[in-house]
């Protein structure tokens, strides 16, 4: 079941795509998609709708971040041996782990907005977690129970930012639209096997990253297991995974890759689905 947002920022409705690729509302059966209709009772009842008997969302509507009012958005850091390596850094010993203010979630092909003083813009395609129920002292053994399905994430870095401005990774990963989530969420039992995905991003319709989530150093569910022993996680909570090699950064910080206005980043993981952003300077 793959379950998203569409409609205009702040006014976003709940949908489900069918097996055409059309929208289906549900309105009339959820408020919205958030952490309250994603535990295992609502989700039986939703996949036990006949998605033709719903009404067909007409047009080409704008896609909201595919979960609303994401309690937390918390990141992975260096979390592929392949991409550690392209950036110089050793295997991390523990899961690396950096808070995304919520304030940057957006829409999976909103603009990625340059902030004012950016001059070293950088993507990574990452498999997003969505919690399902609360999770707290969670083994690795029990931790895809809590896990209610999967989405694509852009985790978009601001290096300069990132680095260079004191304090930790967060001042970089947290510029409005540094989020994009979506454009659904698959539900678990949809992905077959969560560790064998692969994931491409391109720019300008050219190649940058290619991977796989088989060299995650952290597994989704060790990463649920560690983080549920240190906070509780609640439903609707999101975790961004890492990201495979080929950003911009593994380049050499001067580097001619980095995003320019008007480039054009595809997201995309093997059955989660593509993002589109256009990068527009703010005013
Ligand atoms: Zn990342």
């Amino acid at each position: 079941m793959k379950l998203l947002r569409y409609g205009e920022i702040g006014a976003e409705k709940p949908g489900m795509m069918d097996a055409d690729g059309n929208i289906r509302d549900l309105s009339a059966h959820v408020a919205d998609i958030t952490g309250a209709i994603l535990g295992e009772d609502t989700l039986a009842k939703l996949r036990a709708l006949d998605p033709t008997s719903l009404p067909l969302v007409e047009g080409n509507p704008r896609l909201g971040a595919c979960v609303g009012d994401i309690g937390k958005f918390m990141c992975i850091g260096l979390n592929f041996t392949d991409h550690a390596e392209e950036t110089g850094n050793p295997i991390p010993e523990h899961p690396i782990l950096f808070m995304k203010a919520n304030s940057a979630i957006c829409g999976p092909n909103d603009d990625t907005v340059r902030p004012r003083g950016s001059v070293h813009l950088d993507y990574e395609v990452e498999l997003g977690i969505v919690i399902g129920k609360a999770a707290k002292y969670v083994s690795e053994d029990e931790a895809e129970d809590y896990i209610a399905g999967y989405c694509v994430c852009n985790d978009v870095s601001e290096r300069h930012f990132q680095t260079q401005l004191s304090g930790n990774w967060t001042k970089g990963k947290s510029c409005d639209t540094f989020g994009p989530t979506g454009p659904w969420m698959v539900t678990r039992d949809e992905i077959t096997d969560v560790q064998n995905l692969d994931m491409t991003l391109e720019v300008n319709g050219q190649r940058r990253q290619t991977g796989n989530s088989r060299t995650m150093i952290f597994t989704c569910n060790q990463i649920v297991a560690h983080l549920s022993t240190l906070m509780t996680l609640h439903p609707g909570d999101v975790i961004s995974t890492g990201t495979p090699p080929g950003v911009a950064l593994g380049k050499g910080m001067d580097g001619p890759d980095y995003l320019n206005d008007g480039d054009v980043v595809e997201v995309y993981i093997e059955g989660l689905g593509t993002q589109r952003q256009t990068v527009v300077a703010d005013t």
